[in-house]
């Protein structure tokens, strides 16, 4: 029985019942208080009520060198422009010692689609990372580059991911997901990676045991019903992975297109704080079989992300020490985030801090009073 009028929808939602595809898209057209309200009763049932969570990672791009050229993408390069680049070996463990140094437990490493590499470049330099850090955990290559491993290598998606998962791969990022409906992808980037790959690649990754998350962009001009058919296919793939693997998407992500220096600028919409936090409120309903939501503030700041706590979300995604790919493309002005400044957030909204690993379980919680102590010393010396 579908809800016909919006509060009792929101009723729907509040008895935990699962949401169509209609009743989903209707969301988006009600008050974003009271979608509001649900979301974040939600969010207080299905994870630690008092707990927000972060991660202390970095992003590691090895390679900006990329053949499928998204219109979206600051990042990229082709091999023949100047500040084309491949990291070596060294580089990547000079990143990664900084990460440890600061307690960090993961890196998310991600390329361009880069045509050139061999394919022992990644397997030896898995074998390198563990071999050189192993209490890091490499969480890396997008289902983009995956297909592009298909393609270069004439293996397919289970042999590749059997050989780097043996050279030391713990997880696959689910990034390329924006909105996984062709028509929005077709339009923003027309050699991007179809929705249906990008599922077949996260299914492979997910019966083998890996680690992956799942994820959303909004601001292409996509229509509330795109939005929800893309949260639909995401929860369909979670029911799936649960059922047959005992693994799937850790967690959801989404954060808002960002344009600048991109061939989108100045034609796609992007999201205000408004459709962001709706957004965000949506998801945290619909995907009634993901219990961690996260916030981004590289793409809305600080203080839109500690505002999303009220909305469905409770995680504030991670300190990423570098980021490279939201940044080339304008972002919000920051991109890495220290520990104190994620503790604060999570403090000043009334939530107790804790550092997750990438299973979003709690390993640590930060000494508060500590990290928190004004600091004057600096000023009176000046
Ligand atoms: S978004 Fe990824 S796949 Fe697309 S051009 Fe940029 S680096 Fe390449």
């Amino acid at each position: 029985m579908s809800a016909t009028n919006g509060q009792a929808l929101l009723d729907k939602a509040l008895a935990g019942e699962r949401l169509s595809h209609a009743e989903i898209a209707r969301l988006y057209t009600l008050p974003l208080p009271d979608v509001a309200a649900v979301a974040h009763e939600l969010r207080l049932r299905r994870t630690d009520p008092n707990v927000v969570t972060f991660l202390i990672d970095r992003n590691i791009n090895y390679s900006n060198v990329c053949n499928v050229a998204c219109n979206f993408c600051a990042f990229y390069r082709t091999d023949r422009q100047k500040d084309a680049y491949v990291l070596d070996y060294e580089q990547i463990s000079h990143k990664i010692r900084e990460l440890e140094a600061v307690g960090g437990t993961r890196i998310l490493m991600q390329g361009g689609v880069n045509p050139n590499l061999p394919f022992d470049y990644y397997t030896e330099l898995l074998r390198h990372i563990k071999r050189h850090h192993p209490t890091i955990r490499i969480e890396a290559f997008s289902p983009e580059e995956i297909l592009g491993f298909e393609k270069f290598f004439g293996m397919d998606a289970p042999r590749i991911l059997d050989l780097l998962i043996e050279a030391g791969l713990d997880g696959l990022p689910g990034a390329g997901g924006e909105i996984l409906e062709d028509d929005v992808r077709a339009k923003a980037a027309p050699a991007r990676i179809k929705s249906a790959d990008w599922f077949r690649i996260l299914d492979v990754a997910q019966a083998k045991g890996l680690y992956t998350i799942s994820t959303m962009v909004i601001g292409f001009g996509e229509t509330y019903e795109q939005r929800a058919s893309h949260l639909l296919k995401i929860r369909d793939q979670q029911d799936k992975a649960l059922r047959d693997y005992g693994n799937g998407f850790a967690g959801f992500a989404m954060w808002s297109l960002q344009t600048a220096n991109t061939r989108l600028a100045g034609k796609a919409p992007g999201a205000t704080a408004h459709e962001y936090l709706q957004q965000i409120a949506v998801a945290r309903i619909a995907l009634d079989n993901q219990p961690n939501i996260q916030t981004s503030w590289p793409a809305q700041g600080f203080k839109v992300a500690q505002t999303a706590l009220f909305y469905g979300a409770n995680d504030l995604g991670s300190t990423m020490l570098e980021e490279n790919v939201v940044s080339a493309a304008g972002g919000h002005g920051r991109y890495s985030a220290t520990v104190r400044e994620l503790v604060r957030i999570a403090v000043d909204a009334g939530f107790t801090p804790a550092q997750r690993n990438s299973y979003f379980q709690v390993i640590k919680y930060p000494d508060v009073e500590e990290l928190l102590k004004p600091n004057l010393e600096v000023v009176a010396g000046d």
